[in-house]
């Protein structure tokens, strides 16, 4: 099977936790930028990254936004890393019913991370002074894939059923109209 693939740039934001200083700039340009009007007005509750601050456990996590989930899930995890306990919900990125993060509060409808479309680098890369947060972009195989196979199978079909000169000639005729 002949398949097309192709290419297309995958955005990630890499977080360093180590790097992060809870001091919410990230929470405040994102809120900013997609309020309406645009930087009309900033509320942390509307922003697509949320940052887990807890400053007596020096913890200090943004997460952002991923896809909407209709349930909470069944099993969660504790993490303990370099001695600091997180909790069950620290790196997720869900909007789901357990918590009020990634939610429009006046809707209560879910938000995602739209990696600031239409920008050069997403704003809370840009705004984060420490580099806690780095873009990264990787080249990938698309999944939009012509499959000439198909359209090659459909063509040989017609032609047994009308022999190929007749295919060729309503073609001719169509493309001349
Ligand atoms: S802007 Fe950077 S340092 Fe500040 S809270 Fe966000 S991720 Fe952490
Ligand atoms: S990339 Fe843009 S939309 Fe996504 S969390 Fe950062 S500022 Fe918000």
């Amino acid at each position: 099977m002949t398949v097309d693939k192709k290419k297309k740039t995958i955005k990630t934001i890499n977080i360093n936790v180590d790097l992060c200083n809870g001091c919410r700039a990230c929470e405040v340009i994102c809120s900013a930028f997609h309020s309406e009007p645009k930087y009309s007005s900033n509320n942390p509750a509307r922003s697509r990254i949320r940052v887990i601050r807890d400053p007596l456990r020096d913890i200090y996590v943004p997460v952002y936004a991923g896809e909407y989930s209709e349930a909470e899930c069944a099993g969660r995890d504790k993490y303990t890393i370099d001695g600091k306990e997180y909790d069950e919900c620290s790196f997720c990125r869900a909007s789901c019913p357990s918590r009020d993060d990634f939610k429009e509060p006046d809707s209560g409808l879910p938000l995602k991370c739209d990696m600031c479309e239409g920008e050069e680098e997403p704003l809370c890369v840009k705004w984060c002074l420490v580099d806690a947060l780095t873009l990264e972009e990787r080249e990938e195989e698309g999944e939009e894939e012509e499959k000439r196979e198909e359209l090659e199978i459909g063509l040989e079909s017609l032609a047994d059923k009308y022999g190929l000169d007749k295919i060729i000639d309503t073609i001719n005729r169509m493309s001349k109209k």
